[in-house]
């Protein structure tokens, strides 16, 4: 039996971000305490002494890896190097110390960009690896295939309860609000935030604002995280994950799919910008689309809380709040 239950002890990699923040929030709410956290500066995640050290002092019996060197559409294309070999890195680390240390489940988060490019849409697990990968993102999408494949060989080969899931585009509290390093919703918040307040006249949206892209809330997605690590047993993942149709991860979706165009059009009403969105097709567009078929989680019995204009009112009170103490991360 290797559900997660009060009796664990819980080391979630990456408490601060946009994900491990949620992740932490969720279980608090739900009367975990035994709850463990490091950051940056206690311990280098990229350094594998390090981590077994620490998995060897802490014993974490459930991990969940929200980890990870992040970013959108420009950081992806301008810092490829580091998007690789660090994803690479931290994961290996995270992963095989897991394994030697005795994890008993473990969460690896991916993201939907590891699926082709070309991917029939809605995209299903299965089309994992059918076809080439959106240029831009490549690199951090190479890493994370390889974390899954190794998340599910040790599964296959070792018979540890350790599964990947593949979240669509999140957004929330703790995100990056870098003007340029930033993902969209983040990206595009912030902006016309600083227009409303400055009373400019006008924004520039990147791209051709045509792509679609899925928006699901960090809590939502940590709701589902926390659900499946409590709800699915062993068996059930080893049913899609170690016999055929092989798949290596758990889509999370089922969020609402919207035009960048009708995204910048949501948040400007939000905050009441009257001005003018101006696109610039110089900007890289990447993937049109990329929804997730997310029928498996809600078979297994989850589906999303908390509408896109619900989440980015929140995202935007949080914002307005925190922007001056909290450091918006590079990337
Ligand atoms: P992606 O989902 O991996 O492509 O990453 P992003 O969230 O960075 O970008 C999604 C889409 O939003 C792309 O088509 C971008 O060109 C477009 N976009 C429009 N304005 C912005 C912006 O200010 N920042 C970012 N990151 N993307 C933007």
């Amino acid at each position: 039996m290797t559900y997660l239950t009060h009796k664990d002890k819980i080391f979630i990699a990456g408490h601060k971000g946009l994900v491990g923040s949620a992740i932490m929030r969720n279980l608090e709410s739900k009367g975990y305490t035994n709850i463990v956290t490091k950051a940056r500066n206690e311990l280098d995640l990229l350094d594998q002494h390090a981590v077994k050290d620490f998995y060897r002092r802490e014993k974490p019996s459930v991990v969940f890896i929200a980890a990870a060197k992040v970013g959108g559409i420009y950081a992806n294309s301008h810092f490829r190097a580091e998007f690789i070999y660090e994803n690479l890195q931290i994961q290996n680390n995270l992963i095989w110390g897991a394994y030697e240390f005795d994890v008993h489940r473990l969460v690896f988060l991916g993201s939907s960009c590891i699926y082709p490019k070309e991917a029939p849409q809605p995209i299903r697990e299965n089309c994992l690896l059918t076809s080439p990968l959106e240029y831009t993102n490549r690199p951090y999408a190479v890493a994370k295939i390889a974390g899954i494949e190794l998340v599910s060989s040790l599964r296959a080969q070792f018979k540890r309860d350790f599964f990947a899931a593949m979240p669509t585009n999140l957004y929330g509290p703790h995100d990056n609000f870098h003007p340029k390093t930033s993902h969209v919703l983040p990206a595009l918040l912030r902006r016309l935030v600083e227009a409303k307040e400055n009373d400019e006249k006008r924004i520039t949206v990147w791209g051709t604002g045509r792509p679609q892209r899925e928006f699901l809330y960090s809590d939502d997605c940590a709701d589902a995280l926390v659900h499946m690590a409590e709800k699915i047993s062993e068996s059930d993942f080893d049913k899609i994950l170690n016999t055929p149709p092989y798949w290596c991860s758990v889509n999370v979706g089922g969020g609402d799919e919207v035009s960048i165009r009708e995204l910048a059009e949501m948040i400007a009403k939000e905050v009441e910008f009257s001005g003018k969105l101006e696109f610039d097709p110089s900007q890289p567009d990447g993937t049109m689309r990329k929804l997730m078929d997310s029928s498996l989680l809600v078979k297994w019995g989850w589906k999303p809380k908390i509408t896109l204009e619900q989440g980015i009112r929140d995202t935007i009170n949080w914002y307005k709040k925190n922007r001056n103490r909290y450091q918006v991360a590079a990337c």
